[in-house]
């Protein structure tokens, strides 16, 4: 079977999968969701990503997702039927279905959806080697971002500015700092060295592998700061650089059309890259 869909307990191929047009998720982004990298037919930091799942779940007082265990055998037979080894698992979470009305349904089930894609991490490595161009666009999100909602529209509406200019990714400024990316973290490094990042906050989403990442760097003894930056600043930088489930970490090498740095990848970049990749061996055991 190709790609593979999961719906609230039954499974088959995602194009015979649906919920019902009553569902919360589609009405009113009711939801929440997690992408995880399926490298060599493991989960890469499967704990991490169900604790920000849960985190979230009772952040908005989703109830009725199955256990741990129960959620990790759904995802690993998801895997299994789709015979990919690498690829994204997506995992949806909503309020569930009932007839339209903002408040919580009473009596109604969570849906549960999980779907099983072909990814090729592969692709990432030359562009490691090249760094991806960047964008800025104002952020226009709500004041909670720090989860995983699929309300995602300014993100929709930043990601296509990206693409029609020919960027990877399109930067959030609120108030002159940087939050984040559309679907990434973002960092700069300061002319002595210093990794900046965002500071968890409701402004930005705890990203995974910005998590990863910063336990990487701090272990190699690099100097690691979270607080804001300004746009101004991330344009003076040497180096800039995103990390997301996807990426895993890209150096960012033009923004708004100018160079960062010398307009290729710098040498703290390329360290971290190292740490990532290797990161990502030890847990997967994934060989390009
Ligand atoms: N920020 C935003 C807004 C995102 O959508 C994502 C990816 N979903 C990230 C950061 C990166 O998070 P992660 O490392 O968990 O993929």
């Amino acid at each position: 079977m190709p790609a593979v869909a999961y719906v609230n307990g039954r499974y088959g191929p995602i194009a015979e999968a649906g919920v019902s047009v009553e569902d919360r998720g589609f009405q009113f982004a009711d939801s929440l969701y997690e992408v995880v990298a399926v490298l060599n037919g493991r989960f890469l930091d499967w704990e991490k990503h169900l604790w920000r799942l849960r985190r979230g779940l009772s952040a908005l007082f989703i109830e009725g997702l199955p256990s741990d265990a129960a959620l990790a055998h759904i995802a690993r037979r998801l895997v299994g039927l789709s015979r990919y080894a690498d690829g994204l698992l997506y995992i949806q979470v909503s309020r569930g279905a009932g007839r339209r009305d903002h408040p919580f349904p009473s009596d109604t089930p969570a849906t549960l959806v999980l779907t099983m894609r072909r990814f090729d991490f592969r692709q990432r490595l030359p562009q490691l080697e090249t760094g991806v161009p960047a964008i800025s666009v104002p952020d226009q999100r709500w004041a909670r971002c720090d989860l995983k909602t699929t309300g995602l529209l300014p993100a929709v509406l930043a990601k296509q500015e990206a693409r029609a200019a020919g960027a990877f990714e399109a930067l959030f400024v609120k108030d002159g700092t940087v939050t984040e990316g559309g679907s990434t973290n973002i960092y700069m490094v300061t002319a002595d060295g210093v990794i900046v990042t965002h500071p968890l906050s409701a402004r930005i989403l705890p990203g995974i592998a910005r998590d990863t990442l910063l336990d990487l760097a701090r272990e190699a003894q690099m100097k690691v700061e979270e607080r804001p930056f300004t746009i101004e600043e991330a344009r003076a930088a040497p180096e800039l650089f995103l990390t997301s489930t996807t990426a895993p970490i890209l150096p960012i090498v033009r923004l708004d059309g100018g160079a960062v740095g010398t307009g290729r990848p710098g040498p703290v970049t390329a360290r971290l890259g190292q740490l990532a990749w290797a990161e990502i061996g030890r847990q997967t055991g994934w060989k390009p």
